[in-house]
This record gives structure tokens, C-alpha cells and sequence, in this order.
């Protein structure tokens, strides 16, 4: 396999237009998303070299860009291109690909400036640790719940996540591998970087209804695309802390680790404590939807 042994000249980041050592790249010191957040990111998983669920993806990347106004940095089939010229350069298989689009380098002021700068387009690579990720799916993960205290347009994928970074490094402390946050009402909105799922005594599968709330997440979508197919029972709404608690089983959803089982909930056992049926099958089901091996 020498095509994915790995660079030795290292990471190769790709910034507006140059291929660079990661160590070497940067943007310019007044980029809007260093000083106010402006900016929009994505995240695809890469299996076998190949990026998965792609075409959702860069259909909610264009839908951020166009939520603020910003232009795509250059055409879809030019961007596929870059990313998989990424992937060669950087020889990673299995790995996360990450897109970042800011409104552009310009003079500090909160609003855009009239005439729009260009936009910075930064693809950054790393290789997944596919051991970890095989542990947690075995395992099942913690989550802490935390107060949704981000802002009211959590459906764009903003690179505002201070809020997200916070709840995070709570869970962190508590032992939970990821936070669940709550909004005001005591209603789970979503995880820190995830979708939020339960399974409830019947066996039907629950997951928040997509609103300003919750980011419309790529693999929750072709999840319940795969789940509907199956006959699975699934519905779209709201559900509390407590009946999270009470659930059969729960799973975290996201394209850097696909369906990962929750067993513990703020310390409570979730179930019977171990990985769901429901959920191995439904990341099996999505695993072969999404063209994963
Ligand atoms: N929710 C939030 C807040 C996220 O940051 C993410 C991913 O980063 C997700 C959900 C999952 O989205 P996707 O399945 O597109 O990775």
C-alpha cells in the first residue's frame, strides 16, 4: 500500500490556491473569522481515500456560504477536485478532511465591507485513529448535558464555537466523551458536534425535528433516509433529559465517527449499559448506504 503510506514530508494544508506544509500555512492576521467568527467550516469523513456523503456536504456548505451572504470560494467540481487532490498529496485513507471558508481577509469592522473581499478557502487533513474510533463504537461513549447557550442560528455551520467549545470541555471534565446540550425548556437540542438520538421502550428511534436548533447534520439525514427504507420506526422531535434517561438505548451521530452508542448519561446507565441492537444496526445500515466497508 505504498499510495497511503503516509507523506513523509508531512501534512500538506491548501490555502487560497497553494498547496503548503501544514506547519507553514496561515491566513492573514485580519481574517474575519480570526476577528469577529466569520466564517463557515465542514467536516467529511474519508474512507479508502474517498470522501463520504460528499454531495451533502457541500450542499450545506453552499447553504452557510449563502445564509451569510459569502461566495463560494470556487465552483463544486473545481473544489472536488482540490479535495481529492488533498487526499493524494496527503496519502491519508482513513482520515477527516475539514473545509473552512471565511468572508475574507479586511479592515476590522463589524459589517462586510461593500465590496467583498475574496473569500479564504483553507482544506486542512488529518488521519483518524480508526483503533479509538473501533473501541468507542465496542465500548459505547458518556455524555454530559450542558446549557445550550449558543446563539439562535445554531442550522448554519458557523466557526462560532466558542459555546460548543465550553460545553465540550465540561464534559470533558466530567468523563463524558461528548456534551448534550439543553435548552431552557429541558429539551435536548443536539451534542456539542453531534446529532442527539434515543430509542425509547417501543423501540422507535427519536431525534430532534430540524429547526434554527440543531444543525441539520449530513450523516443524521442519510441515517434516517437509511432507517425509513428499513422500516424502522423513527420520529423527528423533541425529547427531555429525563426520558433520555429512561431511553432503551441512545447514540450520538456525526461524519467523524458515524453512529456512536451512548451507555451513560450524567453518570446514569443508559439501557442495559451496553452498545444497542437498534444502534449496530442502524450503523450498519447507514455504513453501507454511505458506500463504507
Ligand atoms: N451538530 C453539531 C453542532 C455539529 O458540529 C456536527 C458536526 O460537526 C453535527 C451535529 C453532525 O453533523 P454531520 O453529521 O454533518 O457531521
Amino acid at each position: 500500500m505504498a499510495k497511503w503510506q503516509r507523506n513523509p514530508t508531512g501534512r500538506i494544508a491548501y490555502v487560497n490556491g497553494r498547496y503548503l506544509p501544514h506547519a507553514e500555512a496561515g491566513v492573514h492576521i485580519e481574517d474575519r473569522a480570526l476577528q469577529l467568527g466569520d466564517g463557515i467550516y465542514e467536516v467529511t469523513n474519508v474512507i479508502g481515500g474517498k470522501p463520504i456523503d460528499e454531495e451533502p456536504h457541500l450542499d450545506r456548505m453552499e447553504r452557510s456560504l449563502r445564509e451569510l451572504g459569502i461566495a463560494m470560494p470556487m465552483g463544486r467540481a473545481a473544489l472536488k477536485l482540490v479535495m481529492r487532490e488533498m487526499i493524494a498529496r496527503n496519502r491519508i485513507a482513513n482520515g477527516l478532511l475539514y473545509l473552512q471558508v471565511t468572508r475574507g481577509a479586511a479592515r476590522r469592522d463589524h459589517v462586510p465591507p461593500k465590496n467583498p473581499p475574496r473569500p479564504t478557502l483553507i482544506i486542512t487533513m488529518r488521519a483518524q485513529d480508526m483503533a479509538a474510533l473501533a473501541q468507542r463504537m465496542e465500548k459505547g461513549i458518556a455524555v454530559s448535558t450542558q446549557p445550550d447557550i449558543r446563539w439562535g442560528r445554531c442550522d448554519i455551520k458557523t466557526v462560532q464555537l466558542l459555546p460548543n467549545l465550553l460545553a465540550k470541555q465540561a464534559a470533558k471534565q466530567a468523563s463524558a466523551f461528548e456534551a448534550w446540550l439543553v435548552d431552557d425548556d429541558g429539551y435536548v437540542t443536539e451534542g456539542g458536534s453531534t446529532n442527539a438520538w434515543i430509542v425509547d421502550a417501543k423501540g422507535t428511534v427519536i431525534t430532534r425535528d430540524l429547526s434554527n436548533a440543531i444543525l441539520p447534520g449530513v450523516t443524521r439525514k442519510i441515517m434516517l433516509e437509511a432507517m425509513k427504507e428499513a422500516q424502522i420506526s423513527v420520529v423527528e422531535r423533541k425529547f427531555t433529559v429525563a426520558e433520555a434517561l429512561a431511553a432503551k438505548e441512545a447514540f450520538i451521530t456525526s461524519a467523524t465517527g458515524a453512529a456512536l452508542p451512548v451507555v451513560v448519561i450524567d453518570g446514569q446507565t443508559i439501557g442495559d449499559g451496553v452498545p444497542g441492537a437498534l444502534s449496530r444496526r442502524i450503523r450498519d445500515l447507514y455504513a453501507e448506504k454511505a458506500g463504507i466497508n
